[in-house]
């Protein structure tokens, strides 16, 4: 990572997103120096109910949010609180206006976001929200989109070309992978038992997986979607 202090912006639709997503490179980015704000745009509880059947409020996966970013000395997340897996519901220029102006109002270089390709609803318009906030028009603050997978998400989308994750950015999270998986404990109410996709061992395999098939011992994987220079 380079040594330039840098803004970072991780747009993620529901809170865990981000740390399952980068959290390790969120890590690195603190580490460098580098400012790293979180946006979520949904409050991820509405239609949710946990492993032991209760609901999941909204205020308790806020907190989580907020535990997390603490974990990782991170900037306190910001909320749009939209509605848990029914954004499609939402006037899509309404959601686009308020990415918007939160990235206006933090001018971030770095831009981590969902791969368009992902099974939730919820992800794939975060995506696509994110790309027409962040169009490339003069003066536009950011550089650099990189799209995250999230297990449980991404490698369940339907089957084909178009969708599939198929990353050409890695980040060694060598000596951040525990601090991730630290952060991830704020989230336990949304984690499962494994073999389940989205259970800690699994988390682990996939960070494993991802850096040993670019000679490192865990990074985190990313799909390149502008880079300015
Ligand atoms: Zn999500």
């Amino acid at each position: 990572m380079r040594q330039i202090k840098k803004k970072i912006l991780v747009i993620a639709a529901h809170p865990d997103d981000e740390i399952l997503g980068c959290g390790g490179t969120m890590a690195r980015h603190t580490d460098n120096g580098d400012k790293v704000f979180t946006l979520f745009l949904s409050d991820g509880a509405t239609s949710r109910i946990d492993k032991n059947n209760h609901i999941v409020d909204n205020i308790s996966r806020v907190n989580a949010g907020i535990s997390a970013s603490k974990i990782l000395c991170v900037n306190p997340p910001k909320f749009l609180n939209m509605p848990d897996n029914r954004m499609d519901t939402l006037p899509f220029l309404d959601i686009v206006k308020k990415v918007e102006s939160i990235i206006n109002e933090i001018n971030p270089e770095v831009i981590y976001t969902h791969h368009f390709g992902d099974l939730n609803i919820d992800h794939q318009i975060t995506h696509k929200a994110v790309m027409t906030a962040a169009r490339p028009q003069p003066n536009c603050s950011v550089r650099e989109i990189y799209s995250f997978e999230v297990l449980s998400s991404t490698e369940w989308s339907t089957p084909s070309p178009e969708l599939s994750f198929v990353p050409n950015f890695f980040v060694n999270i060598s000596t951040t992978l525990d601090q991730k998986l630290l952060a991830l404990k704020a989230y336990s109410d949304e984690m499962r038992d494994f073999p389940h996709s989205r259970s800690v061992e699994s988390v682990v395999f996939l960070a494993r997986y991802r850096g040993a098939t670019m000679g490192m011992n865990a990074a985190e994987a990313f799909k390149v979607e502008r880079i300015l220079n």
